[in-house]
């Protein structure tokens, strides 16, 4: 499946950004004070603090790749080499800025392509939500570099400025093979705001230090970019001993003073008011839906399931088993925690 969706800033958001030119002036002065470490172009936009620990050079906590991420990146390499050979162009092209670097993955003139192979849900969520924006600073930054020749690419000569107009980002589904492809122009503004992000974060570990720069994770078992991240002993502490799992999480840690645990209360329940009321607005649109499909604008809606299906009834099964005097199979396992906040009210008798 190949759709073309735009997914990109709005005119009134674009007109509003600030220039490209007064970005990288001021991270360049930023730079030249900290001396500080280059990120990388695959990591503007994603997590502040993760971008300050690779500022202040902290090393990763965290190494380890699964097997997975190895399928992963093998699969990736071969479908550029598929791409290149079919069409041309260059892979794998090698860039350096002064504060970023990256290596865009096909630059096939005058489009720059980043392609990213994602997991059944992370390919659904593309779908249903869009293109998160830190891909799109991504992809602009590439367009930059390339375009004022800022190259480190044996087949390419640094300094010479290289055609680039449109930019593509293509998921494939490595569960289906299913590709879904998002463009947008060429957009300045766009590698001024993914650069203006990244002043931000020089700016706060300058001033402040590391530990003052936001999280934007929410930390393990909540966010997949944490389950992953290679800062994260560093950024939540080591692992809870599993003794006390249940009882305490690694998130638990920054409730300290009562005032902490007034805080959370309260976003506890701020956060179930706001869920609650979504749902009823989805549910009510959901309704509104049944019975039609097809295309809106850039959204596309269809139904499936409701077949009848076969299932074990699990009551009867049992029920049986012992009739026959079968012992039954049982596995223990936790049973899930449950939290109740409720409001105070005065009580009457
Ligand atoms: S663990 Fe999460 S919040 Fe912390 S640096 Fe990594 S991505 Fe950011």
């Amino acid at each position: 499946m190949t759709a073309v969706l735009p997914d990109r800033p709005t005119a009134a958001e674009r007109r509003t950004a600030p220039s490209l030119a007064a970005a990288v002036r001021d991270l360049d002065s930023r730079r030249a004070r900290s001396r500080q470490r280059m990120i990388g172009a695959s990591e503007l936009g994603e997590c502040r603090r993760r971008a300050a620990y690779r500022i202040a050079r902290r090393r990763p906590t965290n190494t380890r790749a699964g097997l997975q991420a190895f399928i992963g990146s093998e699969l990736h390499r071969g479908v550029l080499r598929a791409l290149r050979r079919q069409y041309g162009g260059l892979t794998e092209v090698g860039l350096k800025g002064e504060q970023v670097r990256g290596r865009c993955d096909w630059w096939h003139a005058p489009v720059v392509e980043d392609l990213k192979t994602t997991s059944r849900f992370g390919f659904e969520r593309v779908l249903t939500r869009g293109v998160p924006v830190r891909h799109w600073f991504q992809v602009a930054v590439y367009a930059w570099l390339l375009r004022t020749g800022r190259t480190a690419d044996r087949r390419l000569s640094v300094g010479t400025a290289q055609g680039v107009d449109g930019l593509r980002i293509r998921y494939l589904s490595r569960d289906s093979g299913e590709d879904v492809v998002f463009e947008a122009d060429h957009d300045p503004a766009l590698t001024a705001e993914a650069l203006l992000w990244l002043t931000d974060v020089y700016a706060t570990v300058e001033d402040e230090g590391v530990d003052a720069v936001p999280r934007d994770g929410f930390g393990p078992g909540v966010d997949t970019m944490c389950d992953w991240c290679p800062f994260l002993d560093l950024c939540w502490g080591p692992p809870v001993d599993p003794e006390t799992e249940g009882a305490v999480s690694r998130q638990s840690r920054l409730t300290v003073t009562d005032s902490d645990y007034v805080a959370a209360v309260h976003d506890y329940d701020t956060w179930r008011a706001a869920e609650n009321e979504a749902k009823r607005h989805k549910e009510f649109a959901r309704e509104r839906l049944r019975g039609r499909s097809g295309p809106a604008d850039d959204l596309h809606c269809e139904w499936s399931g409701g077949g009848l299906r076969r299932q074990v009834d699990k009551d009867a099964a049992v029920e049986r088993l012992v009739e026959l005097g079968e012992v039954l199979p049982t596995r223990t396992t936790r049973s899930p925690q449950t939290i109740r906040v409720t409001r105070n009210g005065s009580r009457r008798d």
